[in-house]
């Protein structure tokens, strides 16, 4: 079954702001909360719901669906793990709460954060994709203690101080009576836990740095500034919670004679004056190989011819672009005597003025220009 379209699920349009897309989810999310819905399909439909809103509400997910849309050529390492839903109180917290005034439960699965890499490619590898080992410095769980932090063999436990919810109440007695503050536990970073035995590999910190070979598949045609998300791919996430996405964003390098815009690929073509005077059939590279082109006798500079299908794969495989090639006429710069001679001979059976209707229309135009008429 193909995976319908994030902006359909959820009935905004493209141009849809971060404001009407909250409101749409928000009206969805409660029209298909399995608490509230029994209808058969409306777990499906909420967990696209969910999905849906998760991606469209973060920039950067968003920007690349905006640019991949479904097809994540790197969805295979883990990725779509949108985890199951939690309580209706949950899902609606982060609307209606207040943020850092309202109680976070510490204990609660948390996603890891996100990672970038920027990456340098050459034009043709961005042309043709490729496949490669990233080499990622990043946090990862550690494996003597399985990320609790605890020493193998014991555990975490509850802190004393807060009772595990990473908060203390804090009164205070003021001229208008006691009040009473949260903040905080400093005893247990608001973890919720105390580690007698700290894990001697972590020093309790449940995570170790680690440099990590991900394996990446570069679309061809990529384009200088665009991104791709590999899903699962960054930090680890907090309490079983998911791990966060690696974020690829790409600079490409120049080439010394493609140009590209888009899809679409420029080069300059010099050709001496005698191949565009009487024309001729001329060897243009491609990035697809050589290609031969036929210059026609009278081809002024300037002109452009364009090469179908020999520019870059489009990056969401919609077609390739083509090759446009301009051409520059050359003017000699040194000339052998017998050359010299035979261009005087040349121009005096052709006159001092050049032929062709185009060139004496403009010509005499000039000639006007200079006495005034
Ligand atoms: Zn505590
Ligand atoms: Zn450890």
């Amino acid at each position: 079954m193909s995976k319908r379209d994030y902006y359909e699920v959820l009935g905004v349009s493209k141009s849809a702001s971060k404001d009407e897309i909250k409101k749409a989810y928000r009206k969805l999310s409660k029209k298909y909360h399995p608490d509230i819905n029994k209808e058969a399909d409306a777990d499906e439909k909420f967990k696209e719901v969910k999905e849906a809103y998760e991606v469209l509400s973060d920039d950067q997910k968003k920007a690349h669906y905006d640019q991949f849309g479904h097809t994540d050529p790197n969805q295979g390492f883990g990725g779509g793990d949108f985890g199951g839903f939690g309580g209706f109180e949950d899902i609606f917290s982060t609307f209606f709460g207040g943020g850092g005034s309202r109680r976070r439960d510490p204990n609660a699965p948390r996603q890891g954060a996100d990672l970038q890499y920027t990456m340098t490619l050459s034009f043709e590898e961005a042309v043709f994709g490729k496949e490669t080992d990233l080499e990622i410095p990043r946090e990862e769980n550690c494996e003597t203690c399985h990320g609790s932090g605890a020493k193998p063999g014991t555990k975490p436990d509850t802190c004393s101080h807060c009772h595990g919810s990473g908060q203390l109440n804090v009164e205070q007695n003021t001229p208008f009576g006691r009040i009473v503050n949260r903040r905080v536990c400093h005893y247990c970073s608001g973890t919720g836990k105390q580690i007698k035995d700290k894990c001697s590999t972590c020093g309790g910190t449940g995570k170790v740095k680690k440099r990590r070979k991900i394996h990446v598949k570069i679309p061809a045609g990529i384009d200088d500034g665009q991104q791709l998300r590999v899903a699962g791919q960054g930090e680890p996430g907090v309490n079983g919670g998911p791990a966060g996405d690696l974020y690829v964003v790409f600079h490409v390098r120049s080439h010394e004679f493609f140009e590209r815009d888009g899809d679409d690929i420029y080069c300059e073509m010099p050709i001496t004056f005698v191949q565009a005077a009487l024309g001729d059939e001329v060897e243009v590279p491609t990035l697809h190989g050589k290609v031969k082109l036929k210059v026609p006798a009278g081809t002024q500079t300037g002109t452009k011819f364009r090469l179908k299908g020999k520019g870059v794969p489009n990056v969401r495989g919609y077609g390739t672009g083509d090759q446009h090639i301009i051409i520059r006429i050359l003017t000699p710069t040194k000339l052998t005597e017998k050359q010299k001679q035979l261009l005087h001979e040349f121009a005096e059976v052709s006159g001092s003025v050049p032929q062709g209707e185009h060139e004496e229309g403009f010509f005499s135009k000039v000639k006007r220009a200079f006495k005034g008429e």
